[in-house]
C-alpha cells in the first residue's frame, strides 16, 4: 500500500469529472487500500479518488468512531435522498477551512463493492453527508462551492497566498477542529 499525494484548491485537476469504471480489477482494488491508507493517515473520514488525481468514480470513506469500519463505493448513484441536514464540513483538499452545508439527511445509494457486486447502502447523518461530499468531488465539484461568492474569493485568495509563500512543507497549523474533514 502506499500513501498518495492529494490535491489542494484551487488546483484544475479538481474540477475534473470522474469517469465511471468499467471493470473492478487488482488495479481497482489497489487504488482503493491506498486511497484508505491515505484517508486515515491525513486523517480524513472520506476521499474521492478525483482527490489523488485519479478520475474514476470510487470513493472510500469511514465515519466509524473506531476507524474500522471501511466503505469503498465504485461508481456511486444515489437513488433515493430525503430530509434536510445543515452541518459543518471540512475537506482534505480545502486544508483548514470550515463551514456549514445543507446537504440530504437520507440517501440510498447503490454502487459496487471491491469485488464488482452491486451494493445498496441506506445512510443517515454523518454518513450520508460524507457520502454526498465524496460524489460532489467525482463531478468536480467542491464543498466551497456552495458558500458565497464574497467568502469563496477570499479563500481563493488565502490558498494562492499560502502556495506562493509557505510551500507545502510549513503547513497550517494542526490545531484539531471539531467539524469532520471529508
Ligand atoms: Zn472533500
Amino acid at each position: 500500500m502506499a500513501l498518495l499525494p492529494i490535491l489542494e484548491y484551487p488546483d484544475p485537476r479538481l474540477r475534473i469529472r470522474a469517469e465511471p469504471v468499467t471493470v473492478v480489477d487488482d488495479g481497482i482494488r489497489r487504488l482503493a487500500a491506498d486511497m484508505l491508507e491515505t484517508m486515515y493517515s491525513a486523517p480524513g473520514i472520506g476521499l474521492a479518488a478525483t482527490q489523488v488525481d485519479v478520475h474514476k468514480r470510487l470513493i472510500v470513506l469511514d465515519v466509524s468512531e473506531g476507524r474500522d469500519q471501511p466503505h469503498c463505493l465504485i461508481n456511486p448513484e444515489i437513488v433515493a435522498a430525503e430530509g434536510k441536514i445543515n452541518s459543518e464540513e471540512g475537506c482534505l483538499s480545502v486544508p483548514g477551512t470550515y463551514d456549514f452545508v445543507d446537504r440530504a439527511k437520507q440517501i440510498t445509494v447503490r454502487a459496487l463493492d471491491t469485488s464488482g457486486s452491486p451494493i445498496e447502502i441506506q445512510a443517515a447523518d454523518l454518513l450520508a453527508v460524507c457520502i454526498q461530499h465524496e460524489m460532489d468531488h467525482l463531478d468536480g465539484k467542491l464543498f466551497v462551492d456552495y458558500l458565497s461568492e464574497m467568502k469563496r474569493q477570499r479563500l481563493r485568495k488565502k490558498a494562492l497566498k499560502k502556495a506562493r509563500h509557505d510551500g507545502p512543507e510549513k503547513a497550517s497549523s494542526p490545531r484539531r477542529h471539531p467539524a469532520p474533514v471529508i
